[in-house]
């Protein structure tokens, strides 16, 4: 049984005007059939289930619940550099909208759901594979302490899907306190006008920043401007710092409230690459892991180029400054807490780009060389001089590294203790992914759950599961993702 009493439905998406959505029925999938759902997600969300399987018809698109108003949004964007006037949800729907018992608001979007008007020659579908691998993902940065959407469940379904082969059906219920996008921004701006632009500006502002909406129009407008970059930034930042790749860095694939969103052809960096490049099909390097900096400013350009009929350009300017400084400062604080630096000094960031290249020169792992820094205390240098092959390399690392520790006040343990809560001993490495999305094509789905259980406590030893934080093997390092999904 299901008990929804604990949440509000509302419809605020379809407030805005009609040019922002199309009213979509699902087009039902057969045989579907409940992978995996969050219980604990559905607790926060206000609401509990005994029995999974009630929410199998809504996951294949065969029942809708009381309420539920489907639509897919219109938005455009910039794919790689290029302006797309012809995107929106091609295959996702927005149900409803809930209000938790904590105020907190949800987009409910049912991704796979069937063709839609901005389809464009896409089938609507999603298959298994992708949508396991969101799964895995948005549950995996949540746990880590990143902004993100989040999985409610995920459906599988017996319709066979023609990708570069025959492949199966799934669809995902995607979560998110919005799922309004940079591209909704530019649609408007570049499509329907003033009117419409500044009623998302305002809707968004309501729903999603409160706090500035009661400020006279200009500096509401310029700060939330301001907010939305510096959210980016940061966003960027704390990805950088756990060697996240996006893989996909389009203005549609970019959330107005900085959530990370769209998990496509992703990936974790095992050895530490700067330039490595995630998405097999970007050629040219745009989404490389050491260009997502510049790529969420240049995001947050486009966003700015569609407020240029709403907005002084010097308000303009103005907001886009904070990017750097949101960055930086976002970067650097991680990056002393990754390596335990408490007390703060101006040389730190050398030490720090100086790691940078040591790791990349040296092709280090990068999450178990700084969970090995981690730990230095308990189980001395052996577990990070052993990603070297040249010992050296890293011996003379530690000694300055060391002496730059004679700088601090803490004791090695309360530092080690600090550090363990900041540096993941267990990330989603591609093999891993890999490997559980292998057993769900045979319709075994224990590794899944498993996998799931282990990325809930990734800064945890845990070490019943030492094996999810091996080095990857070599089969399973730098796999091609496709961008099919
Ligand atoms: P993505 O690369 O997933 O960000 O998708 C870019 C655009 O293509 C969005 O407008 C999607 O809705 C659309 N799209 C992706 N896959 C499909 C599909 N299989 N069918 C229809 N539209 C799709
Ligand atoms: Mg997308």
């Amino acid at each position: 049984m299901s008990v929804l009493n604990n949440f509000h439905i509302e419809h605020q998406y379809l407030n805005l005007p009609d040019a922002f959505y199309s009213r979509v029925q699902p087009n039902p999938l057969k045989g579907g059939r409940m992978v995996c759902f969050n219980h604990d997600l559905a607790t926060e969300m206000g609401f509990h289930t005994d029995n999974p399987e009630d929410w199998t018809a809504v996951g294949t698109g065969q029942a809708l619940l009381e309420g539920m108003d489907p639509v897919a949004m219109k938005y455009t964007g910039h794919q790689f550099g290029m302006y797309n006037p012809d995107l929106g949800d091609g295959r996702g729907l927005l149900l409803w909208e809930t209000i938790g018992p904590d105020n907190r608001r949800w987009d409910w979007h049912l991704k796979g759901a069937g063709q839609t008007p901005y389809s464009r020659f896409g089938d609507g579908r999603a298959v298994l594979r992708s949508s396991i691998r969101e799964y895995l993902c948005s549950e995996a940065m949540h746990h880590l302490g990143i902004p993100t959407t989040r999985a409610l469940f995920l459906v599988s379904a017996k319709d066979p899907i023609r990708r570069e082969s025959l492949e199966t059906a799934a669809t995902l219920l995607r979560v998110a306190e919005s799922h309004i996008r940079f591209g909704h921004f530019e649609f408007a701006a570049h499509h329907e006008g003033k009117e419409a632009l500044t009623t998302l500006m305002n809707h968004t502002i309501r729903l999603h920043f409160p706090h500035l909406e009661k400020l006279p129009e200009r500096d509401r407008y310029q700060q939330w401007l301001a907010e939305v970059v510096a959210r980016t930034a940061r966003l960027v930042a704390q990805w950088q710092s756990v060697g996240f790749c996006h893989g996909v860095m389009n203005s549609d694939n970019m959330s107005i409230i900085g959530d990370t969103f769209d998990y496509g052809p992703y990936a974790f960096l095992d050895d530490f690459d700067a330039g490595y490049i995630c998405n097999h099909t970007d050629q040219g390097g745009r989404y490389a892991y050491n260009r997502q900096p510049e790529i969420g400013f240049i995001n947050c350009q486009f966003l700015a180029r569609a407020m240029v009929s709403v907005m002084p350009e010097e308000d303009i300017h103005q907001a886009l400054r904070t990017y750097e400084k949101a960055y930086n400062e976002t970067f650097l604080t991680t990056m002393r807490r990754k390596i335990g630096l408490e007390v703060p000094l101006e040389s730190d960031i050398n030490i720090i780009m100086d790691l940078f290249s040591m790791l990349h020169e040296h092709h280090v792992d990068y999450t178990l060389f700084f969970r090995g820094l981690s730990t230095l205390p308990a189980k001395g240098a052996a577990p990070i001089r052993d990603l070297f092959v040249d010992r050296e390399t890293a011996d003379h690392w530690l000694a300055r590294y060391a002496e730059r520790l004679q700088q601090e006040t803490r004791t090695p343990e309360a530092r080690q203790a600090a550090m363990s809560r900041v540096n993941p001993k267990y990330i989603l490495r591609n093999y891993l992914a890999q490997q559980v999305i292998q057993d769900a094509q045979t319709g075994q789905y224990d590794s899944l759950h498993r996998l799931l259980k282990v990325l809930e406590k990734p800064f945890d030893e845990q070490p019943e599961n030492e094996d999810y934080a091996k080095l990857p093997p070599d089969w399973g390092k730098h796999l091609n993702i496709s961008c099919s999904s």
